[in-house]
């Protein structure tokens, strides 16, 4: 792939996503990751304004707010973890670590800003800078707070480089690519008592087990097939010791899903399993079921023109269409209300060591995909009002 970018801004990616990945800040505490952002903006000649889901930095390609607008989305934040890679670009704060690639989504939306900044364009960009995408739902807060208005945005893209994917390979996938987020905690209420004498108690533990068990049966029998779903406990906290059948047992779990019908009626699946059990046994339970995070789900006209975009950079044959995966995405928070695609750039390398997955504290990416990064947005940018020329 030939890049566009010039010996200094190949250089200057780099560094800037080496200086993110250094100082990691974690959801809603991005602060110095906004202040480098402003400033790399104002020097291209941006006005960034700051502040916007506590810590989000947003920029306009032009002042003319009447001009039809699209959304070009980074986002902030880095993981609580200690990052183990001894690189000259090591995690300098402890317990935090870009580990999943957000560094390199902010140097390759800077550098997109500033390669397009003297372009002349027929509508306008929004660059958005979110933060807190790690369970802090970032999206839906900038979205609350009008990110979307004035002006008006009609589609939005972005970027995950993806270390699954190798390395020169860009994945667009149209319908849903990344799975809902919905987290549970389950207490299960019984009757403590002696641990010889259990014909006196409502034993939680085994309460709990049965549920447990009998949750995966949503998966296998009202789950169609042909969608996915995944349950799972995380987490199990009850008794104190040998003899003593504990009163409270307490689950908590995630639910997943890639289809919008079973994020819709997985709950009323789950309680009903979960009452069935308890009523069996004679348990009362207090369930609280959280939504997070919808499924991220590509329009499919937006899917087409990106898929023509990233093969117009790395090549057709460089197009991969099935690539995706039950971690969630709070850019789903955007596609619920605009048209769009959020795509994955690839950031394996065997050869060079990079195969760790995200969220590992070995993660890293190559930095070549920054390049096609770049590009791929650039391609975007500059075609999208042609390509779609009325709304
Ligand atoms: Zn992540
Ligand atoms: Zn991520």
């Amino acid at each position: 792939m030939k890049t566009s970018l010039s010996k200094e801004d190949q250089k200057k990616i780099v560094e800037l996503r080496r200086y993110f990945h250094k100082h990691p800040e974690l959801k809603y505490q991005e602060v110095n990751t906004a202040k480098k952002i402003q400033e790399e903006l104002k020097s291209y000649g941006y006005k960034p304004s700051f502040g916007m889901a506590q810590t989000g930095v947003v920029a306009l390609h032009s002042d003319d707010t009447k001009k039809r607008c699209i959304l070009l989305r980074a986002d902030m934040d880095a993981l609580p973890l200690q990052e183990v890679n001894n690189t000259p670009y090591q995690s300098k704060n402890p317990q935090a670590m870009h580990a999943c690639g957000h560094d390199m989504h902010m140097a390759t939306l800077l550098l997109t800003a500033k390669e397009l900044k003297n372009k002349k364009l027929p509508g306008n960009l929004k660059f958005v800078f979110q933060p807190a995408e790690e369970g802090g739902n970032g999206a839906e807060k900038m979205v609350q707070e009008g990110v979307l208005k004035g002006p008006q945005v009609e589609a939005a893209f972005g970027l995950h480089v993806w270390s699954g994917l190798p390395i020169g390979k860009v994945a667009v996938v149209p319908g849903p690519i990344m799975a809902s987020v919905d987290m549970f905690e389950l207490t299960i209420i019984g009757k403590g008592g002696h641990g010889a004498m259990p014909h006196q108690t409502v034993d939680s533990i085994v309460v709990a087990s049965q549920v447990v068990n009998t949750l995966q049966s949503v998966v296998s029998r009202n789950a169609d097939p042909l969608d996915s779903l995944v349950v799972t406990v995380g987490k199990i906290e009850g008794g104190a010791t040998f003899n003593i059948i504990p009163e409270k047992t307490k689950l908590v779990g995630t639910v997943r899903t890639m289809s919008k019908k079973m994020w819709d009626e997985v709950p009323v699946h789950f309680e009903r399993v979960i009452k069935g059990v308890c009523e069996a046994y004679g348990a009362r339970y207090e369930l609280d079921f959280q939504r997070y995070t919808p499924v991220t789900i590509n329009e499919p006209h937006m899917t087409r023109f990106v898929h023509e975009m990233a093969a117009s950079v790395v090549g057709e044959e460089n197009i991969v269409t099935d690539c995706r995966t039950m971690g969630g995405e709070d850019f789903s928070f955007f596609l619920n209300e605009v048209p769009g695609c959020f795509y994955f750039g690839g950031g394996e390398n065997k050869e060079k060591g990079f195969i760790h997955p995200h969220h590992s504290p070995y993660f890293d990416i190559d930095e070549e995909s920054l390049l096609v990064g770049v590009e791929v947005m650039k391609k975007i940018a500059l075609t999208y009002f042609n390509e779609f020329p009325t709304k």
